[in-house]
């Protein structure tokens, strides 16, 4: 370890305006702390700067899946277990709970939570790209009341999100609209577990007369935030189909995306996992759309 206990304060409220409360005193000065997976690494390595932190473990506002008739509110404190053993969430929103599969190991799993995973913001976050296919939206809390917005824009640059300094997420809001669409998600790394992305994908589509009807793919591990494929989406939508059509949408994809060299991989690596992601994509709506 290579910081000192000594230097750090914990408070852990009982409850949610208590821990906003205390975040509204000084904003920027206590700094949330769910299940710590992200923290507890960078406070091993001596690089967490903030010297004050809010334990929001366990609150019981942020820690129930609630299903609603239009939607799945999933607190920001549930858990990857949580996620990937409600039943409802399984059978609804697959690649949320296929990305909770993947994470890390069991012990991260039982300690990670989801609200966590989109704050971190790292750019290789697996269950990101689900929620930006999935319509996604947050309800976020401060003093000042609640504001609820849309995931899709919430990462604004690396590691930079539209999070106020004295605000929580308390629950990730799942539109349950998508029952009838083909999925497909996949990560990309060096082993099946505790590894992190090279790639990861979440798609979904629907085809309808042979024609696709509705098309929405997102990647992680590409770009400085996690990126739906916008023009990859547009080429495709209304066509059927076809080799030509895959092999346009495999390209269009693999120029779309913004990936880097780094530890992991390559960007030239990145570009053509991506190309085949969307090939892989698009060949199982052919089928599985018809069906
Ligand atoms: C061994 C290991 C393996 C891992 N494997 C993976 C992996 O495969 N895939 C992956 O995506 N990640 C992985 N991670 C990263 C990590 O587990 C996840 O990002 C996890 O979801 C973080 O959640 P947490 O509750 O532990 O966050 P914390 O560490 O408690 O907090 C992370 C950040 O989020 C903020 N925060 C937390 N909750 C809220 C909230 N409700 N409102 C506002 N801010 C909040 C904190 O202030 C902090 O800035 C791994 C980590 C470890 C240590």
């Amino acid at each position: 370890m290579r910081s000192d206990p000594k230097e750090y304060e914990l408070v852990a409220p009982r409850s949610l305006q208590g821990a906003v409360g205390l975040l509204a005193r000084n904003p920027g000065e206590w700094l949330p702390i769910a299940g710590g997976t992200d923290i507890m690494v960078q406070y091993a390595a001596g690089k967490l700067h903030s010297r004050k932190l809010v334990s929001i473990w366990n609150l019981p506002e942020l820690r129930s899946i609630e299903v609603l008739a239009d939607e799945i509110r999933v607190g920001a404190g549930c858990t990857y277990t949580q996620i990937r053993e409600h039943e409802m969430l399984g059978r609804e929103f697959p690649m949320l709970a296929s990305s909770a599969r993947w994470t890390g190991g069991i012990a991260n799993q039982n300690r990670g939570t989801l609200g966590g995973n989109i704050v971190n913001a790292s750019p290789a976050a697996d269950s990101l790209p689900a929620l930006l296919v999935y319509d996604t939206e947050l309800i976020l809390v401060s003093v000042r009341g609640e504001r609820r917005i849309s995931y899709a824009g919430f990462h604004t640059d690396y590691k930079k999100t539209k999070l106020a300094p004295d605000e929580l997420i308390q629950a990730v809001c799942l539109p349950r609209r998508f029952s009838g669409y083909v999925c497909h998600a996949r990560k990309v790394g060096s082993r099946t577990a505790q590894a992190i992305s090279k790639v990861c994908i979440a798609a979904l589509g629907r085809v309808a007369g042979k024609r696709i009807e509705d098309v929405r793919i997102a990647l992680g591990s590409v770009a400085p935030v996690p990126l739906r494929l916008s023009e990859t989406e547009r080429v495709v939508r209304g066509k059927a189909i076809d080799e030509a059509l895959v092999s346009l949408a495999s390209k269009t994809a693999a120029e779309e995306i913004r990936p880097i060299d780094d530890i992991r991989s390559t960007a030239k690596y990145r570009a053509a996992v991506t190309g085949n992601l969307v090939a892989e994509f698009l060949n199982l709506l052919s089928v599985d759309g018809r069906a």
